[in-house]
């Protein structure tokens, strides 16, 4: 970007200044602020108060608050429309909103196309350091509301909904950090403390999770507030204002590929169009831009994959600078770009998008009615069956629920020709209780796109992974199916929870959500006190199980299928027995527990072990630390934080990385490493920590955490990679000659991008328990992402590794990679001295969506230790 500091803003100011139409005093963001624009960082506070004052002062606008973030800032939209809009709001949206209808008809989309306003939906700061955006939406908001001339006309054909900042609490994480670090003047040198941001960063939110990748996951609350109140909007274009690296220049759509193949011609008629309007208002400065590179259109937890999966031409923006940037920074073309540049390149796009769309108002309906009535057609339905761990598929239906996708409840048995996912075996006989999700429905491709097997990727790099069909992520048995017949489907029943209520509080002290049960197929309890308690072995089931180990209660896991109570058990059953709970009843009432009693005298079972076995592991409730700060990922340490605290409701201490040779260990009976760089770990810290394990600690590690300790502490080699492992010297030299465009497929190819893999699990291990997918213990799907994995040998334990003649099941992997990881272990555990090491090559808990992966992990925090 060829562009200094003195140039842009006055002048720039100048022609976009009001023309003064006869609108009423309306406040501008330096009159409210106190400063002009890109001057200073805005935290949120006066993000909110300036569009108070403008609410207050436009009959055009009107502040809603749709939720709050986790530390409690609010969530806003600010709806900026002509007066007649908006005073029938609610009506204008109905109308927009039958659009979003598959069997609305061409002639009535027409009818309300001729007369109905566009939405156009503007986020801005969904990563918190991206902080110029924020700024801009003040001004863009400003121009909207008093009718500046670079909008001029547009509230006559869209209806503007404004989300200043979709992340205040990463905003202010930075903005505060910010002040703090800069001296009287900003200080444009690279170099200076100011332009480093320390960890974690305010990219991202409260729990460290990055709200732009969450979009389909809804594991955060500012997530889940925003998709529920998506469906008042149903807007026609949605863009996502960013930032990226601080030499760069500016991106907007078109996209790059991968593309998913689902999109109609018109998402992409549209990126382009309003692209070419974009280039049109920076050609005009002679800024730099560029289009159609790097920002691509494929992971569906994106903010403008998933606004155009739902019929929005969803767009990600991208402005040169980031935390990087502060107010001001020496660029290496000898530039110096301001926070005020930076500002004023995302104000000039959100004007030039908003023009692009009025322009087209009814076209941009008729193709939206369009999308939603071609929605589903070759696509066939999904069927989801439930098994043993009926909390699987009722997880995974509770997700597709909180997206606004309907989903049916089969209230008979009932016969259909059906393609079986991957692993599970065909089918013709459904039984009653079996769930589908048709495809022709508003949500539809939306629905689709989360669940099929593979979605096809037609390009050689994508920024993120390349898979997530949900029924493996989620270990449920799953059908693809076309003409369904009548089962009496009725509506999936109950209230959208979130799969994190377990009853804690949430971090903003608003109320506890009600826990759901776990439901195995079994009786609530008695008040009298039984023999005993059994709980089948389920990831529903540890949430609870917790609670009643924190209230003080024990447990034993046993080790053994057996017969009880008149059913089977699995290995890895839970037994709470009055022996070692004088309180029994109300510890497992309390804990909301939904489990089955064992009736006096019935420790004697009639198959199996009976219930007073050696052959089990004490149950308690461990005291865990976990690694946090430099050097450790972010995002990682925050899907811990997360998983432990808000899902399982597990105490815990995050312990800083330099801190750890200085801790107590003593304190902790697990020490959690989550991923993280080779650096985090000093020589000294791994020499406490091997000291700590000799002695009796666990610890859990994962990912890079494994890839740490494994050679270190465990004595446990990671499997080559495939360069090390290439030792054929002809083949070295054909390869060493290839182009460049062979070698960028390969190396991406090599790092295995997010692919979906089948594991083969132990199910004798205690760290597999209740793991394997529904109805088969020796199965688990895995989000396999680096490539890194462990070299099995004799002298530890290789609990789930993958086969001979690996397959992919879905994603990206190349043959040579599938060839090198097949027969390497995934989860490893070993003995060292008096404690153990129990090492992931992956992150079980990453994006806290891979459901799959909490149950190995819980086992691996909760009975790691006794074994
Ligand atoms: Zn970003």
């Amino acid at each position: 970007m060829r562009t200094t500091h003195t140039l842009p803003l006055l002048s720039l100011l100048a022609a976009a200044a009001p023309v003064a139409a006869q609108a009423p005093a309306v406040p501008s963001p330096a009159q409210v602020l106190g400063h002009e624009l890109g001057e200073r960082f805005t935290d949120h506070g006066g993000v909110v108060r300036y569009m108070e004052a403008l609410d207050a002062a436009s009959p055009r606008v009107e502040v809603r608050r749709y939720g709050a973030s986790v530390e409690g800032r609010p969530l806003l939209q600010v709806v900026i429309a002509r007066e007649d809009y908006l005073s029938r709001l609610d009506e204008v949206m109905a109308l927009n909103r039958e659009l979003s209808d598959p069997g609305t008809s061409e002639s009535r989309a027409r009818e309300i196309a001729a007369r109905n306003p566009a939405v156009v939906y503007l986020s801005y700061g969904v990563h918190g350091n991206e902080s110029s955006s924020s700024e801009a939406s003040l001004w863009t908001a400003w121009d909207l509301a008093r009718g500046a001339e670079s909008v001029a006309g547009v509230l006559d054909s869209v209806v503007v909904v404004i989300d200043p900042a979709v992340n205040p609490d990463g905003r202010d994480r930075y903005v505060s950090w910010y002040r703090q670090a800069r001296g009287a003047e900003p200080n444009a040198n690279p170099e200076a403390r100011e332009h480093w941001e320390p960890w974690p960063g305010g990219r991202y939110n409260h729990y460290l999770f990055d709200l732009n990748r969450d979009w389909a996951w809804l594991s955060q609350q500012e997530t889940r507030a925003r998709i529920a109140s998506w469906s008042t909007w149903t807007p026609q274009v949605h863009v996502d204002f960013h930032e990226m690296g601080w030499t760069s220049s500016y991106f907007f759509f078109p996209a790059a590929k991968p593309i998913n193949p689902i999109y109609p011609e018109h998402t992409h008629k549209w990126g382009r169009r309003i692209g070419e309007g974009n280039a049109r208002a920076f050609d005009r400065h002679g800024w730099l831009y560029y289009t159609g590179e790097s920002y691509d259109l494929f992971y569906p937890g994106y903010g403008d994959s998933w606004p155009s999966l739902l019929g929005a031409i969803g767009m990600t923006y991208e402005q040169a600078g980031g935390g990087r940037a502060g107010l001001a920074i020496e660029r290496p073309d000898g530039t110096t770009l301001t926070l005020r540049d930076r500002a004023t390149h995302h104000w000039t796009t959100g004007a030039a998008t908003l023009r692009t769309a009025a322009a087209g108002r009814s076209e941009l309906l008729l193709d939206y009615a369009r999308f939603h009535r071609t929605v589903g057609a070759g696509e066939p339905d999904v069927l989801l069956v439930p098994g043993d761990d009926p909390g699987r598929v009722e997880a995974l239906v509770e997700l597709l629920r909180g997206q606004g996708i309907r989903v049916e409840r089969a209230e008979r048995p009932f016969r259909a020709e059906a393609m079986a996912y991957a692993g599970f075996g065909a089918r013709r006989e459904f039984p009653a209780g079996t769930y589908r999700i048709p495809a022709r429905q508003p949500r539809g491709r939306l629905a689709t796109t989360l669940l099929q097997p593979e979605t096809v990727l037609e390009a050689t790099f994508s920024y993120d992974v390349s898979a997530w069909s949900l029924p493996f992520a989620y270990g449920v048995e799953a059908h693809r199916a076309d003409g369904v017949p009548d089962a009496g489907w009725r509506p999936a029943a109950g209230a959208v929870a979130t799969l994190t209520a377990n009853g804690a509080p949430a971090a903003d002290g608003s109320p506890p959500a009600d826990a759901a049960p776990p439901s195995n197929g079994a009786p609530a309890v008695k008040a009298s006190e039984p023999y005993g308690y059994l709980v089948a072995p389920s990831f529903a089931a540890w949430p609870p199980l917790v609670r009643f180990l924190e209230a003080g209660g024990r447990g034993i896991v046993l080790d053994e299928p057996f017969r009880a109570a008149d059913r089977e058990w699995p290995a890895g059953t839970l037994f709470l027995p009055r022996f070692l709970n004088p309180e029994l009843g109300g510890l497992v009432r309390d804990a909301g527990l939904d489990a089955r009693a064992v009736a006096a005298m019935s420790g004697f079972t009639p198959a199996g072990n009976d219930l007073g076995t050696r052959d089990a592991y004490p149950l308690e409730l461990p005291r865990v630390a976990v690694l946090a700060g430099d050097g450790v990922s972010p995002t990682s340490f925050g899907a811990h934080w997360f998983f432990l605290e808000q899902t399982l409701g597990l105490p815990f201490d995050a312990v800083p990385s330099d801190r750890i040779g200085a801790v107590e260990l003593d304190e902790y009976d697990v020490l959690v490493l989550p991923d993280m760089g080779r650096a985090a770990l000093d020589t000294g810290a791994l020499e406490a920590i091997e000291a700590w394990v000799r002695d009796g600690g666990t610890v859990v590690a994962v990912a890079g955490g494994a890839a740490v300790v494994a050679p270190r502490i465990a004595e446990i080699e990671l499997r080559a990679t495939a360069d090390e492992a290439d030792e054929d010297r002809d083949r070295d030299t054909a390869r060493a000659l290839r182009g460049r465009k062979a070698r960028e497929l390969e190396r991406w190819e090599e790092e295995v991008p997010g692919t979906i893999l089948a594991l083969r699990l132990d199910p004798a291990h205690p760290l597999a328990f209740g793991a394997g997918v529904d109805g088969d213990p020796e199965r688990l799907y895995v989000l396999h992402n680096a490539g890194r994995t462990f070299e099995p040998d004799e002298s530890f334990e290789s609990v789930a590794y993958f086969r001979d003649a690996l397959e992919k099941v879905s994603g990206v992997v190349s043959d040579r990679n599938l060839e090198r990881l097949a027969r390497s272990a995934w989860l490893a555990t070993r003995r060292v001295g008096d404690g153990r090491l129990i090492l992931f090559a992956d992150d079980p808990l990453f994006r806290h969506f891979w459901y799959s992966g909490f149950q190995p992990f819980a086992n691996a925090i909760l009975i790691g230790p006794a074994l």
